[in-house]
């Protein structure tokens, strides 16, 4: 096997086991230059991407070569280098706050920002100091400390995407915060794109559009939230493309926000979408238990409302899908033991939970449970519901339990593709719409998951 025949079957490998994003953003332009005596050497483009993948994808990516070739590897090393293009100067600075992000103290953003909201439009609770790092969001969030670091000098644009209650407004605004404190003559702007789109409309009504222009093309630094309802605005999304490239032509830093990828909003002018992949893209995804115990820790001191262990495992065990959600479950626990002057315990927190999850969870319906019934129900295994294969005998199985997790569970989309073996939440929602729409017509399709309903309720009231 040739070198690039070496990488193209080991990035296929890695491909398999990172999303999209981290993929593409890791591991486009990588290439290997050398493979001697067991030594491979990766080229990669810049000094960020290197020191990530030192430390971040090492042992994955030796396990995939070593997987890909029989010719014994050692050793793999990176370096810096660019085929046919110029390396930025610019990346050191990436790195250094590369180094800021992944340090556990997050030096580099531990200045008072409180107090920096100034009349941006932030809300003082969206700090990256209070913003708990998980796998899940470790992009995402490395990605914001550098850019809140090095404002129009890294990744420009920054584009975040993620389900619902995932932390995207709490890290976009923490951009805000951080370049409030540390350039306080820097122009800062922070709106919904809806905002953006009411504004707009307005001015063009009141005959304002130089006010509006100015508003925003003179920033330096435009933090525009739920890109994903400029859809189908076509005016707005002129206004918006212009606004965009003016402040990118100066340098000045975009970050944006939106519920999927860009590629995924629909409507979205293509012209404005090549503009979106021009910089860099991070997602953040479902946190997991770990992370969620942190979260709720984090928050339940905020608070000043210490709760054990015990109840802090309790609470993320019940709620998986949404920081929002998770929060919330927080504030209605404390909120009822203020209250009645009680101490919580795992007994009265339990009984919280339980008002607040869907009637089907009470009945101790977990997603695994779930998948097993659907699988013996069509005579799979649940291997061949998480596996990539598109083979309908499996795929179709896949929609239904993915429809069912929805249905049943009241999962949310990004957590429904966490469960089938980590697919995209675009995955998800594809699957949802289109088993409902077949049940309109499809007879055999109702007698099934009539079927497998049945057979949930059964065995989960025994359970
Ligand atoms: P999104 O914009 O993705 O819908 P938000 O940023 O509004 O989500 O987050 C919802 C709530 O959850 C906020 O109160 C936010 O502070 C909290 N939150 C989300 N992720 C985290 C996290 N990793 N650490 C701390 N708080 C978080
Ligand atoms: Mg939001």
């Amino acid at each position: 096997m040739d070198l690039p025949a070496l990488w193209q079957v080991t990035l296929g490998e890695l491909e398999l086991t990172l999303s999209k994003a981290n993929f593409t953003t890791w591991f486009k332009n990588t290439f290997i230059s050398s493979f001697e005596n067991g030594r491979i050497t990766v080229s990669v483009p810049n000094t960020f991407t290197k020191a990530w993948l030192e430390k971040k994808y090492h042992d994955a990516i030796i396990k995939a070569l070593r997987s890909t070739t029989n010719q014994g590897v050692r050793e793999v090393h990176y370096r810096v280098e660019v085929k046919n293009t110029t390396v930025l100067p610019l990346e050191a600075l990436a790195v250094e706050a590369f180094h800021d992000a992944s340090s556990s103290t997050f030096s580099g953003v531990n200045a008072d920002e409180s107090g920096s909201a100034r009349d941006i439009g932030l809300n003082p609770r969206y700090h990256f100091k209070n913003f708990v790092v998980g796998k899940n969001s470790e992009l995402a969030h490395a990605a914001c400390v550098a850019v809140a670091a090095k404002p129009g000098e890294v990744y420009n644009p920054l584009f975040l995407y993620g389900g619902v209650g995932m932390g995207k407004t709490h890290l976009l605004q923490a951009i805000g915060h951080h370049i409030a404190v540390n350039q306080p003559q820097a122009k800062i702007r922070y709106l919904t794109s809806e905002r953006f789109i009411n504004e707009f409309i307005q001015s063009v009504r009141g005959g304002r559009m130089n006010e509006f222009r100015d508003a925003y093309r003179t920033v330096d630094v435009l933090l525009v939230d739920d890109i994903q309802f400029l859809t189908g605005k076509e005016s707005t999304q002129e206004e918006f493309f212009h606004t965009f490239n003016t402040l990118h032509q100066n340098n000045k830093q975009l970050v944006l926000t939106a519920d999927r990828q860009p590629k995924d909003i629909q409507a979205l002018e293509s012209r404005l979408l090549s503009r979106f992949e021009w910089g860099m893209t991070a997602d953040i995804s479902i946190p997991d238990f770990e992370t969620r115990v942190a979260i709720l820790q984090t928050k339940s001191r905020e608070k000043t409302y210490p709760l054990s262990t015990e109840i802090l495992h309790a609470v993320a065990g019940a709620i998986q899908s949404n920081v929002r959600e998770l929060e919330g479950a927080l504030n209605k626990i404390v909120a009822y033991h203020q209250f009645k002057n009680l101490q919580p315990t795992l007994l009265s927190v339990q009984s919280i939970l339980q008002s607040l999850i869907p009637t089907l969870t009470r009945h101790n319906i977990t997603p695994r449970h779930l998948l097993e019934i659907v699988t013996t129900h069509y005579d799979i295994t649940l291997d061949h519901i998480l596996c990539k294969s598109r083979e309908r005998r499996f795929a179709f199985p896949r929609q239904v339990a993915m429809y069912l997790l929805r249905e049943e569970i009241k999962c949310s989309f990004p957590a429904i593709g966490e469960h089938i073996g980590g697919r995209d939440h675009t995955t998800a929602m594809h699957a949802c719409g289109k088993i409902s729409d077949l049940l309109k017509q499809d007879e055999q399709l109702k007698r099934d998951l009539l079927m497998i309903r049945e057979r949930l309720y059964s065995t989960s009231r025994s359970a």
